[in-house]
């Protein structure tokens, strides 16, 4: 069946689900001594290794969660607090000024909105995006500017929802001019574009929008960067995220990783059966609006709408016929709001109300591009010839 929603979550890679039932063979808890448990350590520490590769980092700044949300959270709440911490030593400033994209995930723009609640002393800005949903530099640059105490700005690297890449070597240089702490979001990008994780303090990754499992991901933190545990316990992970590791979730996480980083090429595949989709949909439907085209975008995501049509409609209509794509994102999908992505990029209700997102990956083809755009064709003539009657 045409799954086409990659971005909600990617199918398991053939290589994942080996190493997910490799993992789940061995016996061992990563930190025992014995012979079972340091076979369970070396699975751990093979997948870390191929993690940090993958956003060119160091495999010991790589701490193992439960996925982004967990990530982004420990982020958040990490840092803040992680420099109050250090702020009573003297070594370093609290944080005053969280500053996030309007686009951000949920997962970092609720966690954001708790922590400016409850930690006294930080206040919350939101920072616009452009008409493309590129995040809008120059409001950075005067929001750094003005004000004064330690920032800490979050962006994502691209955009799960359209797929819009984000300049994220310009607000690292701006960030760190203005002495300010930088989180990316890297879920979507990753595996896709080429990610530095030595531009930004923290980065977060999950495995399931790899083609690995759900429920493991990482937060990869640069050694300077404040960061207080969020779970304590074990002492697991440096102390810095307690708990036994998910075993076999981290090693699905690395066979992911290494897939990635084996394939240079499918990006490039993937980008073509998107593109074929986007002039597919064009010939067969002219009315069709396709969000952020102008802007520089992952060769996987396209956020089109059409007009005259509601978005849970036709994610309905598309899977009567086997079809899956999403509304906007997929954590919000069920609720008829329009998308905060799409709003913050100035697109109205009505527009963003008839928009779906298609998202494609490792294993997808031009014949799912077709039948997405099949179904899209055969829904509208549907309504209209209803309309007519
Ligand atoms: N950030 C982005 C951009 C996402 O798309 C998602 C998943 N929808 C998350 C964070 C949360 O990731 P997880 O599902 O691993 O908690």
């Amino acid at each position: 069946m045409p799954y086409c929603d990659h971005n909600a979550t990617a199918p398991l890679r053939p290589s994942c689900r080996d190493a997910v039932a490799h993992a789940l063979g061995v016996t061992g808890n990563p930190s025992s001594v014995h012979a079972h448990g340091r076979a369970a350590r070396a699975i751990v520490e093979e997948a870390r290794a191929l993690v940090a590769k993958l956003v060119n980092a160091k495999p010991d700044q790589v701490i193992f969660t439960s996925g982004a949300t967990e990530a982004n959270g420990l982020a958040l709440w990490g840092a803040v607090e992680g420099a109050i911490d250090q702020s009573e030593t003297g070594k370093s400033a609290r944080i005053t000024r969280l500053f996030v994209s309007a686009i951000e995930h949920k997962s970092v723009l609720k966690t954001a909105q708790m922590v400016a609640e409850r930690v006294a002393g930080v206040r919350l800005e939101t920072l616009p995006v452009t008409a493309d949903g590129a995040l809008d530099i120059e409001k950075l640059r005067v929001a750094l500017r003005e004000g004064k105490g330690r920032a800490l700005v979050a962006v994502m690297a691209a955009n799960n929802e359209t797929g819009v890449v984000q300049p994220i070597a310009e607000i690292s240089r701006l960030c760190r001019e203005a002495g300010a702490l930088l989180l990316v979001d890297a879920v979507t990008a990753a595996g896709k574009i080429d990610l530095d994780a030595g531009l930004c303090d923290y980065l977060a990754l999950s495995a399931h929008k790899l083609g690995g499992p759900q429920g493991a991901g990482a937060l990869v933190v640069q050694g300077d960067a404040p960061l207080a545990p969020q779970l304590t316990g074990g002492g697991q992970q440096k102390g810095l995220r307690a708990g036994t590791e998910n075993l076999s979730g981290i090693a699905g996480f690395g066979a992911a990783a290494k897939a990635v980083l084996a394939d240079a090429g499918e990006h490039d595949r993937v980008m073509a059966v998107r593109d074929h989709f986007e002039a597919a949909l064009k010939m067969a439907l002219p009315e069709a609006v396709i969000f952020g085209a102008g802007a520089i975008r992952l060769g996987n995501t396209s956020n089109v709408a059409l007009p005259g049509l509601a978005s849970e409609n036709i994610v309905i209509a598309l899977d009567l016929d086997g079809v899956m794509v999403s509304s906007g994102s997929s954590c919000s999908s069920g609720k008829i709001a329009p998308s905060h992505v799409l709003s913050a990029m100035g697109v109205a209700d009505d527009l963003a109300g008839a928009s779906i997102r298609v998202s494609f990956g490792w294993n997808s083809t031009n014949a799912d591009a077709e039948a997405v755009v099949a179904s899209l064709l055969k829904l509208r003539q549907r309504v209209r010839t209803r309309a007519a009657a």
